[in-house]
Protein backbone atom coordinates (compact mmCIF):
# COMPACT_ATOMS: atom_id res chain seq x y z
CA UNK A 1 0.00 0.00 0.00
CA UNK A 2 1.23 3.10 -1.09
CA UNK A 3 1.73 5.43 2.10
CA UNK A 4 -1.49 7.78 2.42
CA UNK A 5 -0.25 9.69 4.80
CA UNK A 6 2.78 10.84 2.49
CA UNK A 7 0.30 11.19 -0.32
CA UNK A 8 -1.59 13.54 1.95
CA UNK A 9 0.80 15.40 3.54
CA UNK A 10 3.35 15.76 1.42
CA UNK A 11 2.95 19.56 0.44
CA UNK A 12 2.54 20.90 4.00
CA UNK A 13 5.39 22.53 5.46
CA UNK A 14 6.65 20.91 8.78
CA UNK A 15 6.76 23.37 11.63
CA UNK A 16 9.19 21.60 13.44
CA UNK A 17 11.55 22.65 10.80
CA UNK A 18 13.17 25.68 9.66
CA UNK A 19 9.62 27.77 9.37
CA UNK A 20 8.77 26.84 12.61
CA UNK A 21 11.75 28.02 14.16
CA UNK A 22 12.04 31.07 12.08
CA UNK A 23 8.78 32.31 14.22
CA UNK A 24 10.86 31.66 17.03
CA UNK A 25 7.91 28.88 18.12
CA UNK A 26 9.49 25.39 18.52
CA UNK A 27 7.36 22.42 18.17
CA UNK A 28 7.84 20.66 21.65
CA UNK A 29 6.33 17.15 22.67
CA UNK A 30 3.51 17.31 25.33
CA UNK A 31 2.00 14.69 27.29
CA UNK A 32 -1.35 14.24 25.85
CA UNK A 33 -5.08 13.20 27.35
CA UNK A 34 -8.80 12.95 27.75
CA UNK A 35 -10.87 14.23 29.66
CA UNK A 36 -14.82 13.04 30.11
CA UNK A 37 -16.31 15.06 32.89
CA UNK A 38 -14.37 14.21 35.87
CA UNK A 39 -12.75 10.83 34.45
CA UNK A 40 -9.29 11.41 33.22
CA UNK A 41 -6.77 9.21 30.54
CA UNK A 42 -3.33 9.29 30.23
CA UNK A 43 -3.92 8.84 26.26
CA UNK A 44 -6.25 9.89 23.31
CA UNK A 45 -8.20 7.44 21.44
CA UNK A 46 -6.92 8.22 17.73
CA UNK A 47 -9.55 7.14 14.97
CA UNK A 48 -9.60 6.51 11.57
CA UNK A 49 -11.07 9.40 9.15
CA UNK A 50 -12.28 8.19 6.16
CA UNK A 51 -11.45 10.82 3.16
CA UNK A 52 -11.94 9.00 -0.64
CA UNK A 53 -10.31 5.38 -0.42
CA UNK A 54 -7.78 6.64 2.24
CA UNK A 55 -8.09 6.22 6.00
CA UNK A 56 -6.33 8.78 8.00
CA UNK A 57 -6.06 9.19 11.54
CA UNK A 58 -7.09 11.93 13.47
CA UNK A 59 -8.61 12.12 17.02
CA UNK A 60 -12.30 14.04 16.27
CA UNK A 61 -15.09 15.85 18.61
CA UNK A 62 -18.32 16.51 18.46
CA UNK A 63 -20.45 14.54 15.86
CA UNK A 64 -21.85 14.93 11.98
CA UNK A 65 -25.62 15.56 11.41
CA UNK A 66 -28.09 18.83 11.50
CA UNK A 67 -26.90 21.06 14.46
CA UNK A 68 -23.92 19.28 15.17
CA UNK A 69 -20.20 19.55 14.03
CA UNK A 70 -17.61 17.10 13.85
CA UNK A 71 -14.09 18.72 14.68
CA UNK A 72 -11.59 17.16 13.09
CA UNK A 73 -7.67 17.08 14.73
CA UNK A 74 -5.26 15.27 12.08
CA UNK A 75 -2.57 13.02 13.10
CA UNK A 76 0.83 12.34 11.98
CA UNK A 77 0.86 8.78 13.43
CA UNK A 78 3.64 6.26 11.23
CA UNK A 79 2.17 3.01 13.02
CA UNK A 80 -1.45 3.99 12.45
CA UNK A 81 -3.50 0.89 11.92
CA UNK A 82 -7.16 1.77 10.87
CA UNK A 83 -7.94 -2.21 11.00
CA UNK A 84 -7.96 -1.89 14.80
CA UNK A 85 -9.23 0.37 17.46
CA UNK A 86 -5.81 0.88 19.86
CA UNK A 87 -4.47 3.55 18.50
CA UNK A 88 -3.77 6.06 21.27
CA UNK A 89 -1.62 9.08 21.64
CA UNK A 90 0.66 9.67 24.22
CA UNK A 91 2.71 12.60 23.54
CA UNK A 92 2.62 14.89 20.98
CA UNK A 93 3.74 17.98 18.95
CA UNK A 94 1.29 20.55 18.01
CA UNK A 95 1.77 22.00 14.39
CA UNK A 96 0.06 24.76 12.36
CA UNK A 97 -0.77 23.89 8.72
CA UNK A 98 -1.08 26.48 5.97
CA UNK A 99 -4.63 26.21 6.56
CA UNK A 100 -4.95 28.21 9.71
CA UNK A 101 -5.51 24.50 11.44
CA UNK A 102 -3.72 22.64 13.80
CA UNK A 103 -2.10 19.03 13.66
CA UNK A 104 -0.78 16.86 16.18
CA UNK A 105 2.13 14.39 15.06
CA UNK A 106 2.83 11.42 17.38
CA UNK A 107 6.34 11.79 19.35
CA UNK A 108 7.83 9.06 21.91
CA UNK A 109 8.40 11.03 25.08
CA UNK A 110 7.51 14.40 26.91
CA UNK A 111 9.61 16.95 26.26
CA UNK A 112 7.85 19.94 27.85
CA UNK A 113 5.88 19.97 31.22
CA UNK A 114 4.89 23.59 30.70
CA UNK A 115 1.04 22.39 28.52
CA UNK A 116 -0.34 19.34 28.19
CA UNK A 117 -2.89 18.56 25.17
CA UNK A 118 -6.42 17.63 26.10
CA UNK A 119 -9.31 15.77 24.60
CA UNK A 120 -11.92 17.27 25.85
CA UNK A 121 -15.23 14.62 25.29
CA UNK A 122 -17.64 16.84 27.66
CA UNK A 123 -21.10 15.19 27.43
CA UNK A 124 -24.02 17.34 28.54
CA UNK A 125 -26.95 16.91 30.61
CA UNK A 126 -30.34 15.87 29.51
CA UNK A 127 -32.13 18.24 27.44
CA UNK A 128 -29.09 20.65 28.60
CA UNK A 129 -25.59 22.09 27.13
CA UNK A 130 -22.32 21.91 28.60
CA UNK A 131 -19.40 24.81 29.23
CA UNK A 132 -15.46 24.79 29.83
CA UNK A 133 -14.22 27.42 31.93
CA UNK A 134 -11.27 28.60 34.36
CA UNK A 135 -11.75 28.65 37.76
CA UNK A 136 -14.03 30.14 39.77
CA UNK A 137 -13.79 33.95 39.60
CA UNK A 138 -12.72 35.68 43.09
CA UNK A 139 -15.10 38.31 41.83
CA UNK A 140 -18.14 35.93 42.89
CA UNK A 141 -21.57 36.50 41.64
CA UNK A 142 -23.36 39.08 38.94
CA UNK A 143 -26.58 39.23 38.21
CA UNK A 144 -27.85 38.68 34.54
CA UNK A 145 -30.55 40.80 34.63
CA UNK A 146 -29.80 43.92 36.52
CA UNK A 147 -25.87 43.64 35.10
CA UNK A 148 -24.82 43.97 39.32
CA UNK A 149 -21.84 42.07 40.68
CA UNK A 150 -22.41 41.31 44.56
CA UNK A 151 -18.79 39.45 45.39
CA UNK A 152 -19.62 36.18 47.44
CA UNK A 153 -22.80 35.07 48.28
CA UNK A 154 -23.16 32.55 50.93
CA UNK A 155 -25.57 29.65 49.87
CA UNK A 156 -28.81 29.30 51.77
CA UNK A 157 -28.72 25.51 52.06
CA UNK A 158 -26.37 22.96 49.76
CA UNK A 159 -25.74 24.11 46.64
CA UNK A 160 -29.03 26.51 46.28
CA UNK A 161 -27.66 30.30 46.55
CA UNK A 162 -30.44 32.90 47.24
CA UNK A 163 -31.57 35.39 44.66
CA UNK A 164 -30.33 38.30 42.93
CA UNK A 165 -30.23 40.83 46.44
CA UNK A 166 -32.13 43.51 44.13
CA UNK A 167 -34.30 42.10 41.62
CA UNK A 168 -34.89 38.80 44.04
CA UNK A 169 -34.27 36.48 41.12
CA UNK A 170 -31.93 33.36 41.86
CA UNK A 171 -31.95 32.71 38.30
CA UNK A 172 -30.04 35.37 36.96
CA UNK A 173 -27.81 34.82 39.69
CA UNK A 174 -24.95 33.47 38.15
CA UNK A 175 -21.34 32.57 39.76
CA UNK A 176 -18.35 34.13 37.70
CA UNK A 177 -15.69 32.04 36.04
CA UNK A 178 -12.24 33.25 34.80
CA UNK A 179 -12.14 31.96 30.84
CA UNK A 180 -10.83 29.02 29.82
CA UNK A 181 -7.02 28.80 30.20
CA UNK A 182 -5.94 26.76 27.19
CA UNK A 183 -5.43 27.40 23.81
CA UNK A 184 -8.32 25.59 21.71
CA UNK A 185 -7.17 23.33 18.93
CA UNK A 186 -10.12 22.41 17.82
CA UNK A 187 -13.97 22.61 18.58
CA UNK A 188 -17.06 20.14 17.79
CA UNK A 189 -20.68 19.98 18.42
CA UNK A 190 -22.64 17.56 20.27
CA UNK A 191 -26.26 17.39 20.11
CA UNK A 192 -29.86 16.09 21.31
CA UNK A 193 -32.77 15.56 19.51
CA UNK A 194 -33.50 16.48 15.83
CA UNK A 195 -31.79 19.10 14.36
CA UNK A 196 -29.74 18.95 17.90
CA UNK A 197 -33.22 21.10 19.57
CA UNK A 198 -33.22 19.80 22.46
CA UNK A 199 -29.90 20.76 23.51
CA UNK A 200 -26.23 20.84 22.39
CA UNK A 201 -22.62 21.54 23.54
CA UNK A 202 -19.00 22.03 22.75
CA UNK A 203 -16.37 19.31 22.25
CA UNK A 204 -12.72 20.21 22.07
CA UNK A 205 -9.31 19.84 21.89
CA UNK A 206 -6.84 21.96 23.54
CA UNK A 207 -3.16 22.70 24.77
CA UNK A 208 -3.71 24.16 28.51
CA UNK A 209 -1.30 25.19 30.73
CA UNK A 210 0.39 23.83 33.94
CA UNK A 211 -0.80 24.94 37.49
CA UNK A 212 -3.92 26.70 35.99
CA UNK A 213 -7.38 25.99 36.86
CA UNK A 214 -10.08 24.76 34.52
CA UNK A 215 -12.91 23.47 34.94
CA UNK A 216 -16.40 21.59 32.98
CA UNK A 217 -19.42 22.23 33.70
CA UNK A 218 -22.63 20.31 32.52
CA UNK A 219 -26.54 21.74 32.62
CA UNK A 220 -29.36 19.55 31.34
CA UNK A 221 -30.76 16.64 34.02
CA UNK A 222 -27.71 14.99 35.08
CA UNK A 223 -29.06 12.15 37.21
CA UNK A 224 -26.98 12.45 39.93
CA UNK A 225 -23.53 13.06 38.14
CA UNK A 226 -22.13 15.97 39.74
CA UNK A 227 -22.58 19.30 37.48
CA UNK A 228 -18.76 20.51 37.63
CA UNK A 229 -15.31 19.22 38.10
CA UNK A 230 -12.16 21.63 38.72
CA UNK A 231 -8.84 20.17 36.80
CA UNK A 232 -4.76 21.01 37.51
CA UNK A 233 -2.25 19.92 35.39
CA UNK A 234 0.77 19.35 37.21
CA UNK A 235 3.40 18.85 34.97
CA UNK A 236 2.64 15.17 34.98
CA UNK A 237 -0.67 14.59 36.15
CA UNK A 238 -3.85 16.10 35.66
CA UNK A 239 -6.34 16.14 38.89
CA UNK A 240 -9.73 16.13 38.89
CA UNK A 241 -12.18 17.52 41.83
CA UNK A 242 -15.69 18.47 42.36
CA UNK A 243 -15.87 22.31 44.70
CA UNK A 244 -16.41 19.97 47.39
CA UNK A 245 -13.34 17.75 47.23
CA UNK A 246 -11.30 20.63 46.88
CA UNK A 247 -12.41 22.46 50.20
CA UNK A 248 -12.29 19.29 51.64
CA UNK A 249 -8.99 18.03 51.28
CA UNK A 250 -7.91 21.41 50.71
CA UNK A 251 -7.05 20.33 47.08
CA UNK A 252 -5.25 22.95 44.52
ZN1 LIG B 1 -30.45 41.57 39.68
Amino acid sequence: MISCQGLIFAPVPTLTGRKNRARGKEAYMYKVFEIEHGNVEEKALVSSYKVGEFELPAITVGETGRGRELGILAVEYPDFNPKTSFNYLKFARVEKLSSGKFRLVKADKQEDDSKAIIVFRTPIGFRGSNEHTGDRNPAGFYCSSCKKEWGELKPEEGDRYPGCPQCGLATFLKRKFLPFPGEILVKGKIAQGDAGRMGSGQQIVALVPKDVVFRTNLSGRLYGKPSAFYYIFNGQKILAATWDERQAFGLF
